[in-house]
């Protein structure tokens, strides 16, 4: 018997739980991935994330090889391509890891309606998050909405039963890969898919198992210093695993058994613990979002639709000046900068300028949400939409709707120095430390080639308290 493993988020080939179940359970097993076309023919013909998963595509296949097998790569709508490529090999099963969000779950029911209807079976397995669906449930059995009682269930939950988090092994049986067939494949250029090659190389963003080892192994020795580091933009503070997160190039399992393991030893320092409630934040949103499909395009907390947003022209003009970073509120657009430029946003950036979009231009999320999905190299369902729920203050733990961001307190606290602004804005380097925050106040404008800004934010501020009244009174 054989079987088709069907790679999709799951860019690797260690520690696979579905690989490792298809070795386990058949003698043949070859290994596909289908550039889908509903999600290519929709994106600009360069991007980042493209050519970020046709290069570890490449090392997927390299390593494959290496084993004796191949990675086999097709580009069409996996609705059909993965039922005709069963077909072709004459496989009596599609192994696959779970998905979570509602298109993906969608797809993959009609394919395993494919796959079965031709007498076929179709089987897939948690392996993208430590715990998934309804596994971590409240004492009354209830989903969680709020994140830290989830966060003691979840780490509760691993320490009773450790052996979650252990690896799914490759090795044993790795001759039962299928060997290439000949002619051997050749893997799509990137031509041949129709796009060209964005800057991602020269970001010199590592792609692949070997680049998420290699920023994982930068990370390891600052992690005691994360819990403070990681709130200034200009300090390497995070770790920048989260596009190797998104592509499954690196195994969530391996990274909090490495991390358990170090505290287990003493070791982490106070970092360690904040890193570890990180990657549970992931796995609250994929769960929420699992739970909570109308999140998609709807608040979590429905009232919130409720909430009128400013729109026509002037709106359009405001929203156009965030994304192109023209705000004249330095912090906000040397982050937006970083984003158009990079494709990442540090995280405590990414909350100022979502809230300033909203709370400051009385913008609807939605459309800074739809904005950071095209730009955002790592960018991921769940924790995007729960990100900008979160801003909004819509979303289930999302911080209260008067709480609103001052983007200049924000920039003095969190880049005091101005280290972060001057490297995306120049225009700005002579300014003092104490000017770089808010030019206008203290700086003739004119010579700076910088805009003035385009909200003054008390009044801002008012504004948004009023538009938010209409939440409480749907309460
Ligand atoms: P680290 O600080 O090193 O964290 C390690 C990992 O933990 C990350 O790689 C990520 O997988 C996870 N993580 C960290 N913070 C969060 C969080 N708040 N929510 C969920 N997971 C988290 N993260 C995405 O992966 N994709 C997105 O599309 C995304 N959109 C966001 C939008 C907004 C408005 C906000 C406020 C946050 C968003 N985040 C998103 C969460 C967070 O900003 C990024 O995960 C983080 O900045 C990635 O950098 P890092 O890998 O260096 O993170």
């Amino acid at each position: 018997d054989s079987t088709l493993v069907w790679l999709r988020r799951d860019l690797r080939v260690f520690d696979h739980v579905a690989l490792h179940q298809a070795l386990q359970d058949s003698h043949k097993v070859y290994c596909a991935f289908i550039y889908d076309s509903t999600i290519l023919d929709a994106l600009p013909r360069q991007d980042r994330r493209v050519d970020f998963i046709h290069a570890s595509v490449a090392e997927v296949d390299a390593e494959l090889r290496q084993m004796g097998g191949c990675l086999l790569a097709r580009h069409g709508d996996p609705l059909t391509a993965i039922p005709a490529l069963a077909a072709e090999l004459k496989v009596d099963a599609v192994y696959c890891n779970h998905d979570y969000e509602p298109q993906a779950i969608a797809r993959d029911a009609a394919v395993a309606k494919a796959l079965q209807a031709d007498g076929r079976a179709f089987a897939s397995f948690k392996d993208q998050v430590v715990f998934e669906k309804s596994e971590v449930l409240s004492q009354t059995g209830g989903v969680f909405s709020v994140f830290t009682p989830y966060k003691n269930a979840w780490l509760k939950k691993l320490d009773a039963d450790p052996s979650v988090i252990a690896p799914y092994h490759i090795e044993p049986h790795a001759a039962r890969l299928a060997p290439p067939p000949s002619p051997a494949p050749k893997l799509p250029t990137l031509k041949q898919l129709g796009f060209e090659q964005s800057n991602l190389a020269e970001l010199k963003i590592p792609t692949g198992m070997s680049g998420a080892a290699q920023l994982f192994e930068d990370f390891l020795p600052r992690i005691a210093h994360y819990k403070t580091a990681r709130d200034f933009p200009a300090v390497k503070g995070p770790s920048y695993l989260s596009l190797h997160f998104r592509f499954g190039t690196l195994s969530v399992r391996h990274l909090v058994r490495t991390v358990v393991d170090l505290m287990a030893r003493g070791g982490g320092g106070e970092g360690a613990p904040v890193w570890l409630a990180e990657l549970i934040w992931r796995e609250f949103y994929a769960m929420i979002l699992f739970h909570n499909p109308h999140v998609v395009g709807g608040s979590f907390k429905p009232a919130y639709d409720a909430i009128e947003w400013e729109t026509g022209e002037e709106a359009d003009e405001l929203f156009a000046a965030w994304c192109e970073a023209r705000t004249g509120y330095p912090l906000v657009d040397a982050a937006m900068l970083q984003l158009n430029q990079t494709g990442y946003m540090h995280n405590r950036l990414r909350m100022v300028t979502a809230c300033f979009l909203i709370k400051d231009l009385g913008i609807d999320w939605r459309r800074g949400e739809a904005y950071f999905a095209l730009h955002l190299n790592d960018f991921d369902l769940a924790s995007n939409n729960g990100g900008w729920q979160w801003a909004s203050s819509s979303g289930c733990d999302a911080q209260p709707y008067f709480r609103i961001f001052n983007p200049i307190t924000q920039s003095e606290k969190f880049d005091g120095a101005g280290k972060f602004i001057r490297r995306y804005l120049p225009q700005l380097k002579h300014l003092t430390d104490k000017e770089i925050h808010a030019p206008w106040v203290h700086s003739r404008m004119e010579p700076l080639k910088y805009p003035g800004p385009i909200v003054m934010h008390d009044e801002a501020r008012k504004r948004t308290l009023e538009r938010y009244e209409v939440v409480k009174k749907v309460k």
